[in-house]
């Protein structure tokens, strides 16, 4: 029964990685109909929240429904602790799943490891601030999550996420001797939802234990939980593995919501079920608009988007009628050369017309 919810757990994983690697394939080769991975990832609404507070246009790439995803998985952490890291994040699922190539672990020594898990506050601190100030996505060119989405963009992926690869690749490879190395010391976002679960209701909590130190070893964050009789770390990513890899007949780990126990199967399809059901009722709302509207709705409305709320992802031709411009005044608008294809992503005109800066033209409106 105790396995049962982690193959629950590892198999929703499995889908959510799948789903976001579709979306992201889709959003580069089928245009802003699908959203971008800054658009659905959290971490965007840290990222906007300076602009949001201040009633600003939402930075490039975000759109409402990153706020809203943004401020709910603070609500769902605040309610379940880091449940998102253990049983929703496409990142964690991608370190998990390589981790399953080498049965051999490393661990840091515990000196070092204690400094290290800092870095991710640090990063955290550092990248809201720089995107505050800079009023951009600043982190994008170095995170691998991004990079990692946009493994279907070809050669595009090296010139603009060149280094973020490197780090996904480097990230990703001691991923499998050092389980979900990135969310232990890397990971702004883990950070956030590590500090707002300090104030949750959930926790693991240890009692008649026999020692074996089991749990301990199996703890994809290396948390000590043979030592703790309730984890309440920031570390613990509420996966309830410890539980199920836990020999002792008398149930000496358990997990407790409110004070109260509930088994890791009924936790695991209760927090999947909650998680999905609030995100489609706040679509069904209207609250989790992440992409730009159809060209239909545009056309209908004739509520025309602003130059500087083009995406790179349009083409010239979806570009002009999201402007509601003619095609050919929307290549001068654009500064664009009429020898362009009319169906090339704005975003790629530099390969057409070298030095060629999309973000630098829109910004002149
Ligand atoms: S720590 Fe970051 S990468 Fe890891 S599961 Fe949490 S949000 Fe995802
Ligand atoms: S302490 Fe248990 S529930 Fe928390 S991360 Fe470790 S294995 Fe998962």
């Amino acid at each position: 029964m105790k396995n049962k919810a982690d193959i629950i757990r590892q198999a929703f994983l499995g889908i959510i990685l799948v789903f976001v690697m579709i979306i992201s394939y889709l959003h580069i080769h089928s245009g802003p109909a699908y959203p971008s991975i800054h658009a659905i990832c959290p971490f965007g609404g840290i990222e906007n929240l300076w602009a949001w507070l201040a009633g600003r246009a939402n930075l490039q790439k975000l759109f409402t429904g990153t706020m809203t995803l943004f401020f709910f998985v603070l609500f769902f952490s605040l309610l379940f602790g880091r449940t998102f890291c253990g049983y929703i994040c496409p990142f964690g699922a991608l370190q998990e799943f390589f981790g399953k190539i080498s049965k051999k672990k490393f661990s840091i020594p515990k000196k070092a490891d204690k400094y290290l898990r800092l870095l991710k506050y640090i990063i955290l601190v550092f990248a809201a601030f720089m995107a505050w100030i800079t009023v951009s996505i600043w982190i994008s060119p170095y995170d691998p999550y991004v990079a990692f989405a946009h493994i279907w963009s070809g050669g595009e992926l090296f010139k603009e996420n060149g280094i973020g690869f490197v780090i996904l690749i480097v990230v990703i490879s001691l991923s499998v001797f050092i389980p979900r190395f990135f969310c232990r010391y890397l990971c702004p976002t883990g950070a956030l939802y590590g500090i707002i679960s300090k104030l949750s209701p959930f926790r693991v909590k240890r009692e008649a234990c026999a020692d074996c130190g089991q749990c301990s070893k199996d703890c994809p964050m290396d948390v000590a939980v043979d030592k703790l009789s309730t984890v309440s770390t920031a570390e613990c990513i509420s996966c309830g593995k410890c539980i199920g890899v836990c020999p002792s007949k008398n149930n000496a780990l358990s997990m407790s919501l409110f004070g109260k126990k509930i088994k890791p199967l009924v936790f695991s399809i209760a927090a999947i079920i909650i998680f999905f059901g609030s995100i489609t009722v706040l679509d069904v709302f209207g609250y989790m608009q992440v992409t730009v509207p159809t060209i239909e709705n545009i056309e209908q409305s004739g509520d025309y988007l602003k130059i500087p709320d083009l995406r790179g992802s349009m083409t010239i031709e979806q570009g002009a009628v999201y402007a509601g411009m003619a095609l050919t005044e929307f290549y001068k608008v654009m500064n664009i050369p009429e020898t362009v294809p009319k169906d090339t992503l704005l975003k790629n005109v530099r390969t057409y017309v070298p030095g060629y800066d999309f973000h630098l033209e829109k910004s002149k409106h």
